[in-house]
């Protein structure tokens, strides 16, 4: 079981992570999850280009080892792209030593590849305890979580409740999550273009995260 969309009042009680960006403008926060994955990756930044759309790319580490080129699209497009550990670590099963050591890797690993220290993170499952996410947040690392979960991921999902739950809850500054993933593809592939163009329709702009939310305004 999951949530699809995440109560105002679970955000607030973890008020140290990120879950939904605070603007009235018309703008939302693509994020894909666990790539990048050669073709898949390749295709949703074709998608984001048709919209001149920025999103945020939570890649984990040994993806990013085992498809270096897909990871160099993403950043050369001007993603934003973010740690989501070495090798997609549940925080709630691992011990906290074990836990910063992965992400530390992928740290590591995307400062390589991207040539500067990525400044969001995304726990796997949603999972971190709180004293896995202190010594995170004090290297200055924003904790992203999110506010609509599509579950593009869940097989027993349709693609058509995956677009709905976007397209429902969607509002200024929310944060969307998707995968670019094996897993996620047989929805992605039609849900993420119904969302984008839907959205697009109302009027909505996509944002990357750490975008400046006006021009001219660091
Ligand atoms: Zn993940």
């Amino acid at each position: 079981m999951y949530l699809t969309y995440i109560p105002s009042m679970i955000q607030r009680r973890f008020g140290q992570y990120l879950w939904r960006v605070d603007t009235e403008e018309k703008a939302v926060y693509l994020t894909f999850d666990d790539g990048p994955t050669p073709q898949i990756t390749d295709w949703v930044l074709d998608v984001l280009n048709a919209y001149e759309a920025k999103a945020t790319f939570f890649m984990v580490g040994d993806q990013v080892r085992k498809h270096p080129e897909t990871a160099h699209r993403v950043i050369d497009e001007g993603h934003t792209v973010g740690n989501h550990t070495r090798t997609h670590l549940n925080g709630k099963k691992t011990p906290t030593y074990q836990y910063l050591r992965d992400f530390a890797e992928c740290q590591q690993i995307l400062r390589e590849y991207t040539g500067h220290r990525p400044k969001f993170f995304r726990p796997p499952y949603g999972r971190i305890t709180k004293a896995q996410a202190e010594p995170i947040l004090k290297r200055g690392l924003e904790i992203v979580m999110m506010d609509i979960i599509t579950g593009d991921f869940d097989a027993s999902r349709s693609e058509a409740k995956v677009s709905k739950v976007a397209l429902t809850y969607a509002k200024p500054g929310a944060i969307i999550l998707f995968h670019d993933s094996e897993k996620a593809w047989p929805r992605l592939e039609k849900a993420l273009p119904k969302v984008m163009e839907s959205l697009a329709d109302r009027g909505y702009e996509f944002r990357a995260l750490g975008e400046p939310v006006m021009a001219g305004v660091e």
